[in-house]
């Protein structure tokens, strides 16, 4: 991405910055709102709920001989003023009251001794069956509740009167209380979201640094595993990504090196010696020309074992997989070896008992057998002898290649089969091979999902083998 369009995007740290303190001042303007909007609402309704209540209190001990400080108690604590009116034979009696309530409406004598009016009163709350409750202007809640009296025969009304309203001086304070909240949440929503941000993207930031570094090539990057989970976790797999890349990188140069040193060598001698044909009479020998003839030969086999690997690991060759006969493909490669055996005295044994057919894909594996008895013969020791046997155990056919040179160690047996490994990197025996056959073996037989593998011990001796399942006809 390029440094214009980075800066197109927010850092973390002010993403977390922004959101933190957009988050605290939607939670101060919901309690503004809360307070502004909703607070006379829920007081009257608490109001209302206290007011109730206190009417059914004083209602359960109207007949209390105690009456008249409980009433004073109930008033007391619930701010309001209350009556309570006994209605006999057409008659209507004040027989108790309590005021803690300052603006009461029904305390002035023309209520009281308004008999109408407290007759209205009791008709109305009879028909709410004997409870009823009403707003009366903006600030105030009047309740009237019948009692039946069970000693005398009359039914008392209890009259309740307080404020449905906050006191504008509560108003006040909690709007003074709000104010100094949204401060003091503002000024530590600011600290909180400055170091909760800082904390989560510096080692983002860190980690950045450092794969800014990596991507110039500096492998020896470590990053970090410290912090928060997903941070470690990024981190372990970046530290992994770097070792492994580390290791291509390392790869990538021994090949380059290796495959440039292995070009080298033929085209120096194809060039040295075509200038000393060209500039000295009677060097144009028939042994010279053989010099450059075989130096082309080898360019071109370890050309075209390049691509041929690269072919197989990129799958872009076709497999042509059919019946075959295994042990007449080994005869006639170990038959091209005749010439080998005759001249130079090696012995080249293929042991089977009978024939092995097998799906594969012939030339394909006519390969793999031709690169193992090579390396055998390479490598095999003085005796010059390389046994190629054919085992058949149960449906499964087991070739072979035995050789009983200079062997190889331990360390270095798993990493042959890699692309251009030699256990020779001084590269004495450059002459010999292209350090490819083993990579295109191993690709070979993956690629016939066969079992393959090698054992080896030094100074005595090797033995790759690999194994194919037995053709079996369809109706067997
Ligand atoms: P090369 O062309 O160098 O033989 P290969 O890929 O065939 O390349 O083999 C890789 C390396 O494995 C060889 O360089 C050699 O060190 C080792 N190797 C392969 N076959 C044998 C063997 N039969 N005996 C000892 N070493 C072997």
């Amino acid at each position: 991405m390029s440094e214009a369009k980075q800066k197109k995007h927010l850092s973390i740290k002010l993403h977390i910055f922004i959101s933190m303190v957009a988050l605290c001042l939607g939670l101060v303007l919901l309690l503004w709102l809360g307070g502004a909007a909703f607070l006379k609402q829920i007081y009257g309704a608490i109001k209302m709920r206290d007011i109730e209540h206190a009417s059914n209190q004083i209602s359960y001990s109207i007949e209390n001989e105690s009456i008249t400080e409980i009433l004073e108690k109930i008033a007391d604590e619930y701010d309001l003023c209350a009556k309570i009116f006994a209605f006999e034979d057409d008659d209507v009696s004040l027989v108790g009251e309590a005021d803690f309530f300052n603006d009461c409406i029904i305390c002035d004598d023309v209520v009281i001794g308004d008999k109408d009016l407290l007759t209205q009163m009791y008709e109305d709350a009879r028909d709410h069956d004997g409870f009823h409750s009403m707003p009366v202007g903006d600030n105030n809640i009047i309740t009237t509740q019948i009692v039946h009296s069970e000693v005398n025969d009359c039914a008392y009304l209890v009259v309740l009167n307080t404020s449905s309203a906050p006191l504008s001086a509560t108003i006040r304070t909690i709007h003074s209380l709000l104010g100094l909240m949204t401060v003091v949440a503002i000024i530590i929503s600011l600290v909180a979201s400055y170091f909760l941000s800082k904390r989560i993207s510096s080692p983002i930031e860190k980690m950045d640094k450092e794969a800014k570094l990596m991507a110039k090539n500096d492998y020896e990057v470590h990053f970090e595993e410290k912090g928060p989970r997903e941070i470690v976790d990024l981190a372990i797999t970046l530290n992994k990504t770097s070792q492994e890349i580390a290791e291509v990188e390392k790869i990538r140069k021994e090949l380059i090196a290796n495959i440039s040193h292995d070009l080298r060598t033929p085209l120096t001698m194809i060039s040295g010696y075509s200038e000393v044909m060209r500039d000295i009479p009677g060097e144009n020998t028939p042994e010279n020309m053989q010099v450059i003839i075989d130096e082309t030969a080898r360019l071109t086999s370890l050309v075209n074992d390049l691509l041929n690997v690269s072919k197989l690991q990129s799958g872009t060759q076709k497999m042509d997989v059919k019946k075959m006969s295994l042990t007449k493909a080994i005869k006639d490669t170990v038959k091209r070896y005749d010439t080998l055996i005759n001249h130079n005295g090696f012995t080249i044994k293929f042991e089977s008992d009978k024939e092995a057919f097998i799906l594969g894909d012939e030339t394909r594996l006519l390969q793999v057998v031709y690169n193992l008895i090579n390396n055998a013969i390479n490598y095999t020791g003085s005796d010059k002898t390389v046994i190629v046997k054919q085992e058949i155990t149960d449906n499964v056919v087991r070739i072979s290649v035995i050789d009983s040179g200079e062997g190889i160690s331990e360390e270095d047996l798993p990493l042959i089969w890699d692309r251009y490994y030699k256990v020779d990197k001084v590269h004495k025996r450059a002459m010999v091979g292209t350090g490819i056959g083993l990579s295109i073996v191993k690709n070979i037989l993956l690629l016939h999902n066969s079992r393959f593998g090698v054992s080896s011990e030094v100074g005595k001796g090797s033995t790759f083998w690999f194994e194919f399942k037995l053709y079996q006809e369809p109706n067997q």
